[in-house]
């Protein structure tokens, strides 16, 4: 009888994928699909650390399972964003304190389950597809640097392939995933961007590297628009979304793009996370208020219909009631489709901890959630 596996999969889509992602990886040990988890020999535990007392979470559920299963207990995996920070953890720290509280576990870092392995879709319409993992931005707040490392976009023509193949497959919708879909391909040809030589496209089209402002150097960040068209071109995709979009790299081409192709979404994603440029800035996003504004201005010229979804973070260090203020009217103003929005929680490494105050209450954050979720919510939830 081949051994069972069962993943418990915590936290956001691009976990959602990567689960695919091992299914594939044991499936290929001979491992089988367990129905249920008490049915399995093996538990995997795919782990997010977005907000704090994610490790907490993993020991919590770690103890009631082997007290309720007792000898039936399944050996337990635990793998994604957790292990991703413990390994890349200065010193070892985090992983030292994993290993001697959880010493009967076995840990499995992402890389180890690399892009060759399929993932394995539930049936449905719609596909995950990866195109890039990691992030080179470092937002104060953000343990995402960490816990999944330096940013590496997938070949272009791999994440092609993958779409075609889920299109055959019959799958009519694609999401394409990245922590910012929008600098997917940054890292391709670092030497040749040195020397200023352009990238050259599949179908032969020449990109060339440009400067970013911010970062003082050159680097393709338009690769995503071509990426995009490519996709929304395949045959028998309805649908084609993408998710995270940065407001800083948000070109005008993929503006274009959008513009071109009906089956690009029309509702996109615009993470603005605070609406001071004072918050902004101690966040180190690289746009103001009143650039933020003008994007959405500028797509809603363009793409008739589009609606924005956002992510906001409410009592960010130093956030003042003005501040939130602040944020409370860009939120109206935007008419957000939908805001997810979280109280800032201190995460292990960022800048945020290592050289800011958590000063705002935890009642206050709570008030401020309230009050903004109050102006965003639209009875969609
Ligand atoms: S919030 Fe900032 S640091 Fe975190 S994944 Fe997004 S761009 Fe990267």
């Amino acid at each position: 009888m081949p051994e069972k596996y069962f993943i418990q999969t915590f936290g956001c889509q691009q976990n959602v994928a990567d689960s695919e992602r091992i299914e594939s990886y044991y499936a290929s040990r001979g491992l089988v699909r367990a129905d249920a988890l008490e049915d399995a020999d093996v538990l995997i535990l795919n782990t997010c650390v977005i907000r704090d007392r994610a490790e907490e979470k993993v020991y919590g559920m770690i103890r009631s399972l082997r007290s309720r299963l007792g000898a039936r207990s399944p050996r337990i995996v635990v793998t994604g964003c957790l292990i991703g920070a413990a390994v890349r953890s200065p010193g070892g720290t985090m992983m030292k304190r994993l290993t001697s509280r959880l010493p009967d576990v076995e840990f499995l870092p992402l890389e180890e389950v690399g892009f060759e392995y399929a993932p394995k879709r539930a049936p449905g319409k719609m596909a995950s597809i990866v195109i890039s993992n990691g992030c080179n931005n470092y937002c104060a707040f953000c343990i995402v640097p960490f816990s999944r490392g330096k940013e590496r976009s997938r070949p272009f023509e791999e994440v092609v392939l993958e779409a075609e193949q889920a299109a055959a497959a019959g799958y009519t919708e694609a999401v394409l995933l990245g922590q910012n879909v929008n600098s997917y391909g940054a890292d391709f040809l670092a030497e040749k961007i040195k020397e200023g030589e352009a990238y050259a496209l599949p179908d032969g089209k020449k990109v060339k590297p440009v400067m970013v402002r911010h970062l003082n150097r050159y680097r393709i960040p338009t690769l995503f628009p071509h990426l995009l068209e490519r996709v929304a071109q395949i045959p028998g995709l309805t649908k084609v979304s993408f998710i995270s979009s940065n407001p800083w790299d948000f070109s005008e081409e993929l503006i274009e793009v959008i513009a071109r192709y009906e089956n690009i979404d029309r509702t996109i994603h615009l993470p603005i996370q605070a609406g001071s440029d004072a918050v902004l800035k101690r966040m180190n996003r690289w746009y103001t208020r009143a650039e933020y504004l003008a994007l959405i201005e500028k797509i809603r010229a363009r793409v008739p219909g589009v609606a924005f979804t956002t992510d906001i973070i409410v009592g960010f260090p130093g956030e003042t009631l003005e501040q939130f203020g602040e944020t409370i009217a860009l939120a109206r103003e935007v008419d957000f489709e939908k805001a997810f929005i979280a109280w800032y929680s201190p995460r292990p490494g960022t800048a945020a901890t290592r050289g800011m105050e958590d000063d705002v209450p935890i009642q206050e954050k709570k008030r401020r959630f309230a009050e903004l979720d109050a102006v965003t919510f639209k009875g969609k939830k």
